[in-house]
Order: C-alpha cells, then structure tokens, then sequence
C-alpha cells in the first residue's frame, strides 16, 4: 500500500549543466518506470532546479530540493522559500540531512517548523533522523532516534497546530540515515536498519494513530543497485535516500530497476 520511493539527494554536486546532462541521458529510460510501481525523485541543488521539472516531464521522475526557509518570506540572507520552490516546480524537500545539522546547525524545533511549513505549501518533507557512531556505541540509538521523530510529531499534532495540516501528515517522509554509514561504503545491516525503522512506525504510531500506516521511511547510507533489495524485502523499508549512488545516470536508473 506504501508505494516504494527512491530519492536522490545530489548534495553539493552537480552543476546546471551536469544536471541536464544526466537528465538526457536517461530521459528516455525514466519514462519507461511507473510511479505506481516505484517513485523516483532528484532533490537537486538549488540552482539546478530551476527548469528540471520540465526536462524530467513524461518520466516518472519527480524533482525536491535538499533543504528550505520555514517563514513565507523575510529578512533571512541567503534562504530559500517554499513559494520560490513550489513556483519551478520542486515537490519535495529533504530536511535535517545530518550534514546540515552539523554544518549548519540545524535544530530539531527547527526540522520540525520546517516540516510543518512543507506540509502546508502542499510538498513532500523528506525528515531524516540519524545517529552518530558513538551514539551507536553508547547503546543510544533508539532512543535519540526517538527523540529526533517525536520533536516532529509533537509540534505536528500540537494543541494549536493548524486544524488543516491533519489531513496531510499522511505525505510525512522519514529516512533513517546513520551518519556512520553516509559515504562510507559501510550500511548499516538489514536487520540493524529494520529494528530503527520499525522503532520510528512505533513512535509515529504513538502519535499520529493509524495515520503512521502511510508514512513512508527510508534507508539511507551507502546504498548502492546491489544492496537495494535487501532493505526494500524488509516489511516497514519503504525505500532509500540515495546520495553517491544517485550520481551517475546508470546507477540511478539501476536504483529505480531494482525498486
Ligand atoms: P551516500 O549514499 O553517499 O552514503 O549518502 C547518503 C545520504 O546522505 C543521502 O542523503
């Protein structure tokens, strides 16, 4: 019932004219894939994703942004907002990548204000958790990863929150990426990756009911065409956040193949 996604986050690669050329290169191959059967998304760096909807249209390939402003507009230098995302086209946006969270501080209130504001421009977040390899040592994984979700839900289900936003916590996307395993060719082990996972259904489940069953959670680290279907075979997988592997047309197309 969850339609399996993979999405690519290309970071701080690729030029404009990288990206195009990695779209006509596989244009004709994206439009073979049914979104039915397995979403594809880019989430591209901003400037490349001025035109890349466009270049993507008759494929089933969708287009996000790796990180945006929760305010509508203001004094805010060198942000972006959701109007300006959703005025070319961009559908999703990967929030609290753990890069961003080290590189730029990002807070959980703040991963969660985004994700509220997301919801209600209509768009997809993409809300990653993840543990350092320390915190993996120290036995805390469950329960940081814990803390990372419910600061989400908790501001999404709060007593104020907006009275629409209920109907659209069902678009929510997690990806579970441990920062251990982020471009270090070492995943995280199925199974290891299952029990995370499962925990995040379980603390979506306290808080948003039933409505945890559509929310969809991915892996991430390291996953390349060949580890893919071993995570995707696991129950609550529902699919993978993509960073190296994403890059080059054939292994992004080899991604969606194995999906
Ligand atoms: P890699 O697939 O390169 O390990 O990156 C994962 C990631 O950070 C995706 O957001």
């Amino acid at each position: 019932m969850r339609t399996p996604l993979i999405a690519g986050n290309w970071k701080m690669y690729k030029t404009r004219k990288e990206a195009f050329a990695f779209v006509d290169a596989l244009k004709d191959l994206l439009a073979t894939f049914d979104p039915k059967r397995v979403e594809g998304w880019i989430c591209a760096p901003y400037l490349a994703l001025v035109g890349l909807p466009e270049a993507l249209a008759g494929t089933s390939v969708r287009v996000g942004a790796q990180n945006v402003h929760q305010d509508k507009e203001g004094a805010h230098t060198g942000e972006v907002s959701l109007a300006m995302l959703s005025e070319v086209g961009v559908e999703a946006v990967i929030l609290g990548h753990s890069e961003r969270r080290a590189d730029c501080g990002e807070t959980d209130r703040a991963v969660a204000e985004k994700t509220e504001a997301v919801l209600l421009a209509g768009l997809t977040p993409i809300v990653c958790v993840g543990e350092t390899l320390e915190q993996r040592e120290g036995g805390q994984t469950a329960a940081l990863i814990a803390a990372q979700v419910s600061a989400v839900v908790e501001h999404l289900t709060r007593a104020d929150a907006p009275e629409e936003l209920a109907s659209k916590l069902a678009r929510l996307v997690f990806a579970y990426e441990p920062i251990w395993a982020i471009g270090t060719g070492k995943t995280a082990s199925v199974a290891d990756a299952s029990t995370v996972i499962t925990g995040i259904r379980a603390t979506l489940t306290r808080g948003l009911g039933s409505r945890a069953e559509a929310v969809r959670i991915l892996y991430g680290g390291s996953v390349k065409p060949d580890n893919l279907g071993a995570f995707l075979a696991e129950r609550d997988i529902d699919g993978a956040l993509v960073g190296g592997a994403s890059l080059a047309p054939d292994s992004f197309a080899a991604l969606l193949t194995v999906a």
